[in-house]
């Protein structure tokens, strides 16, 4: 079923969106060379704590899973797209990192992804890393009232393709409220004009995930978790939790 949220409760939203981009920014101000992945992990679920929130990444253990997940953030480097497990990795120059992040506050989560470069960024790097987040802008840009799912997924999928990029399969968005995980998925490539209409009230995290050598396929890293392009091509991940408004698309996990 698809809940949809009064003003009040976007409010709320608002406020555990801004701790998740704070734990991101956090995150990525402390990544550098030599940093290991715990070290951002920590960051991280400091802020989270000082916030008095708390992490949903932690413990979610959804039924695929070998285990419960054991960090507070993803953190997914180069061919690694998404849910890598924070380890004692250190990271290197050039690395590209993704990093998503979720919290819960007051009964209401948030959840966002960014990615990025440590050290001396490659151009294919940096260019893949910019077509993410294009490709989430533009997502944004079409999760308007009275448009549809399709539209959202269109705008991400159409771009992600002309620029050759890799869409990773089998993997989208979905709404966010309550829980992290709400109806509806929301796919990264759809035809425009389909699906569901997107009504006011309606809260999305959208979330391209892109593959710079155009495949799409991945297999599960040796942790059970982490999910790897089947290539070995590098991935870039880039995540915002938005509420569809009366005034348009308005991004809950900013730092204002
Ligand atoms: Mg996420
Ligand atoms: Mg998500």
């Amino acid at each position: 079923m698809v809940e949809l949220k009064t003003a009040t409760e976007i409010d709320a939203m608002k406020r555990v969106g801004r701790v998740v981009a704070d734990a991101l920014a956090a995150a990525r101000a402390h990544a550098g060379i030599g940093v290991s992945l715990l070290d951002l992990d920590a960051v991280a679920a400091k802020v989270i704590a000082d916030a008095g929130a708390a992490p949903v990444f932690l413990d979610y253990h959804p039924n695929w899973a070998p285990f419960p997940f054991p960090g507070v953030i993803c953190a997914s480097v180069n061919d690694a797209v998404v849910h890598g497990i924070p380890s004692d990795y250190r990271l290197r120059d050039g690395d590209l990192v993704s990093i998503d992040c979720g919290a819960k506050l007051d009964g209401w989560c948030g959840d966002a992804a960014i990615s990025f470069v440590v050290g001396t960024a490659a151009s294919a790097d940096e260019a893949l890393v910019a077509a993410t987040d294009e490709a989430l802008r533009r997502g944004i840009a079409a999760a308007q009232p009275g448009n549809r799912l399709g539209d959202v997924g269109a705008a991400i999928g159409d771009y992600a393709r002309d620029q050759g990029y890799g869409l990773l399969a089998d993997h989208g968005g979905h709404g966010i409220g309550r829980v992290m995980h709400e109806s509806p998925d929301v796919p990264n490539e759809a035809r425009a004009g389909r699906g569901m209409r997107l009504r006011p009230g309606l809260v999305l995290a959208i979330e391209p995930m892109l593959i710079a050598d155009g495949s799409d396929d991945y297999r599960h890293g040796a942790d059970g978790w982490t999910l790897q392009t089947i290539t070995g091509a590098r991935a870039a991940h880039s995540e915002h939790s938005v509420a569809i408004t009366d005034d348009g698309p308005v991004v809950l996990t900013a730092q204002h």
